[in-house]
């Protein structure tokens, strides 16, 4: 007899190859008031970027020596700012990464830039290496409202970047943040309208969120800057959604929207459990078994603590994988040595589970056919549905309503207590 959460893990998850690879760069020219990434602020021409830069090249040249980047289908350059590496450094790491992978026309080549850091020449060298997709953090077009968040740019220099980026009609995206005090609605209203009039392809939309830690976080305790207004921010993210979608941007994932075709294929590679590899310093990846065993036998990566953490693991089980090094130590190995990786194990059944609540993210509708397969995998999901239907957060489709876009942890929370 089938087991069911086989089979039901057969439907979800994609094949077996790694199909992306994000690498994380870890600086900043200055850090946001606001921003909990792991990232810290260095002088430019700190010797730390380039051995970091240089370890990251050797990591990829290891990595295709081992047969592990065959199957890529998206390459993502975050962080942090990978635009402050500069256009010597990127100019390393991307050609080793275009001498080892095979990169396609269709292969997403994403960069995360701050306007700060960017121009025509660096544009001119990452677009003849192969970046084919740029994502901008502009975060508001209200100079006020960025001096505020800390960011380093203003809004003119948010404006250059992207009409460098439409002088030649790149796919790029840019993102925006809502809910922060002090933003009134006018000025939200205008950095959409921005967005729109620009013709932007792709847009992010998050509300402020308060990370422990960050100055921020200091200065609500203290009381020098008041709480963001969550009604309010759920005003503007409703405001966001109207006008976006109004002007041809489908609102395709909780916090992303796009014109059809521009949507970013290495996030939804994330959303639809493919396996993809992270590297460096705090760089998470999702991995299956076999894949892990390969990145282990090869030296590449190792897992922290027991020797023994393979023990027990099914070959359809989630493994995801989050590095402990910080750039300092990556640095120093050259990437000659494993990256030291944490790993957390999700079973069969939490594994399906995830893959059911990442669904919900992206609005897609539960196959009506799998239903059945589905529940027998996970029991008590379909009631858990129901419920959540006739609390007006899903639709008869099972796909989260308006409310339950809004209210989006509510049904991931009620799902995810499945596992
Ligand atoms: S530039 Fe980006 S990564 Fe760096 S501190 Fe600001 S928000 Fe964080």
């Amino acid at each position: 007899m089938s087991d069911p959460l086989l089979e039901a893990a057969e439907s979800l998850l994609p094949g077996d190859g790694i199909e992306g690879l994000y690498l994380h760069v870890p600086f900043c020219r200055k850090r946001c008031s606001y921003c909990a990434f792991h990232s810290q602020a260095l002088p430019q021409d700190d010797q730390l970027l380039d051995d970091y830069a240089l370890a990251l090249s050797n990591r990829v040249r290891r990595l295709s020596k081992a047969g592990l980047l065959g199957d890529l289908r998206t390459i993502y350059l975050g962080g942090g700012t990978p635009s402050f590496l500069g256009a010597r450094r990127l100019s390393g790491l991307i050609y080793m990464i275009s001498l080892r992978v095979n990169l396609h026309d269709d292969t997403e080549f994403t960069l995360e830039l701050n306007p700060d850091s960017f121009d025509r020449a660096l544009l001119k060298d990452l677009w003849a290496l192969g970046v084919n997709r740029y994502s901008v953090g502009v975060q508001s077009f209200d100079d006020a409202v960025l001096k505020r968040l800390g960011r380093i740019h203003d809004a003119n220099k948010a404006l250059d970047a992207i009409d460098m980026l439409r002088e030649r009609d790149a796919n790029f995206s840019v993102d925006l943040i809502c809910g922060i005090p002090g933003q009134s609605m006018a000025s939200w209203e205008e950095s959409l309208q921005r967005v729109i009039d620009l013709g932007v392809p792709h847009v992010s939309v998050y509300p402020l969120s308060m990370e422990e830690g960050t100055p921020f976080a200091h200065a609500v305790e203290s009381g020098t800057m008041p709480l963001p207004d969550d009604d309010l921010a759920a005003d503007m993210m409703l405001l966001a959604h109207d006008m976006l979608q109004d002007a041809g941007l489908h609102h395709y994932e909780v916090a992303s929207y796009a014109r059809p075709g521009f949507e970013s294929r290495h996030n939804l590679s994330y959303w639809k459990g493919a396996q993809y590899l992270g590297l460096g310093s705090s760089a998470a990846s999702m991995l299956r078994k076999a894949n892990l065993e390969a990145l282990l036998d090869s030296g590449i990566l190792a897992v922290e603590g027991d020797g023994a953490a393979l023990d027990g693991i099914g070959a359809h089980d989630s493994l995801r994988l989050v590095c402990q090094q910080d750039a300092t130590s990556i640095a120093r190995s050259l990437g000659d040595v494993p990256m030291l990786v944490d790993l957390e194990h999700l079973d069969l059944r939490s594994s399906v589970i995830e893959q059911i609540m990442l669904r919900m993210r992206l609005f897609e509708a539960l196959d009506p056919a799998w239903l059945p397969v589905l529940d027998a995998a996970v029991p008590k999901l379909l009631e858990t549905l129901e419920t959540l239907r006739r609390e007006g957060l899903l639709d008869e489709r099972f796909v989260p309503t308006g409310r339950g876009w809004l209210l989006g942890n509510r049904i991931y929370g009620s799902i995810w207590d499945l596992a």
